[in-house]
């Protein structure tokens, strides 16, 4: 965790992290000569420490990094667990879908977990089974789908499994249950819920800091709202179209360079969506995001 110039720093012996007596980690200063480089260490780093006398540390050296998110700042994630509720809130595939675009842009490998599987009662189910629908739709291109509920179980392990040794961030919006799903993979973390801070009377409390959570099958989790501002601000729409990975294959053989797939003649983007092989669903949202690309370059 990095928190008002500390950095707690985990030791590391033989590749596994160690919890010593009593300190789970070690507060550390920042060697002066990161500052003049302008660089200085990220939540998620691995680094070289010395330690002084009473147990406070110094960062000597930042190893390098295998990759650097921005929002949030951690580095060394291997991919972002995108969390979405099938209910409270009802599953928003436009949201799910920009929030997509917005893991792709940032180069991390995704997760996508759906939250609260118990809310879908079995008459709903019958009716257009949602989480088929929604499992077939992102499989197909690539994703993997976790379909969890910390009220019946479901999923945990499946979650843990993936998650172990590595290090994540959880994404989605505030109450589709990450606080709920962490705490039932290690309870011991107690984690205060949505439900919790109802009782109290007060909102939830949410960290400022960044901090990895670490789960004891050596997974760090980084629990913070990263992705909350998803105003396309930092892409350029020419962008856009990468972010929909099921796009590439035809994207490369459009008529025309810097196609936008929107009315090009020629465009293998379009052709593929009106034969159905894109979701006409993931088309119309890249339309809709593209349209409002277009619309905040215009008004910022
Ligand atoms: P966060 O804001 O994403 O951390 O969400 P919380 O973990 O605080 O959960 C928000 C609300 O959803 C709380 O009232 C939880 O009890 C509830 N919740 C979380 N997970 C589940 C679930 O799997 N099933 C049901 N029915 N409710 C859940
Ligand atoms: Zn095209």
């Amino acid at each position: 965790k990095a928190l008002s110039g500390y950095y707690y720093v985990k030791p590391i012996e033989n590749g596994k992290a160690v919890t010593t007596e009593g300190q789970s980690a070690i507060q550390c200063r920042a060697r002066g000569v990161f500052r003049n480089r302008g660089i200085s260490p990220l939540v998620g780093d691995h680094v070289v420490y010395s330690l002084s006398d009473h147990n406070e540390g110094t960062v000597n050296e930042i190893m390098p990094r295998h990759s650097e998110l921005i929002r949030p700042p951690v580095a060394n994630v291997q991919f972002a667990v995108l969390l979405f509720s099938l209910r409270e809130p009802d599953l928003n595939l436009p949201l799910l879908d920009k929030f997509l675009v917005h893991i792709e842009h940032s180069g991390l490998d995704t997760l996508i977990c759906l939250t609260k599987q118990d809310l879908l009662e079995g008459e709903e189910i019958a009716k257009d089974d949602p989480i088929t629908y929604v499992q077939e739709l992102y499989e197909r291109i690539g994703y993997e789908v976790i379909v969890t509920s910390t009220r019946t179980g479901r999923g945990r392990e499946q979650l843990r499994e993936r998650l172990a040794g590595h290090i994540c961030v959880f994404s989605g919006q505030s109450g589709v249950g990450k606080s709920s799903l962490l705490n039932a993979l290690m309870p011991s973390l107690n984690l205060e819920t949505n439900e919790i801070s109802m009782k109290l009377g007060r909102g939830k409390h949410t960290t400022r800091h960044v901090e990895l959570i670490e789960l004891d099958n050596g997974a760090f989790v980084a629990d913070t709202p990263g992705f909350s501002q998803l105003d396309f601000l930092e892409m350029e729409v020419g962008d856009l179209s990468a972010c929909f990975r099921e796009f590439e294959p035809y994207a490369a053989e459009c008529k025309f360079r810097g196609c936008s797939h929107l009315h090009e003649p020629g465009c293998k983007v379009i052709e593929a969506k009106d034969k159905g092989e894109i979701a006409r669903i993931r088309y119309d949202n890249y339309v809709h995001f593209y349209a409002e690309m277009k619309d905040k370059k215009r008004r910022y």
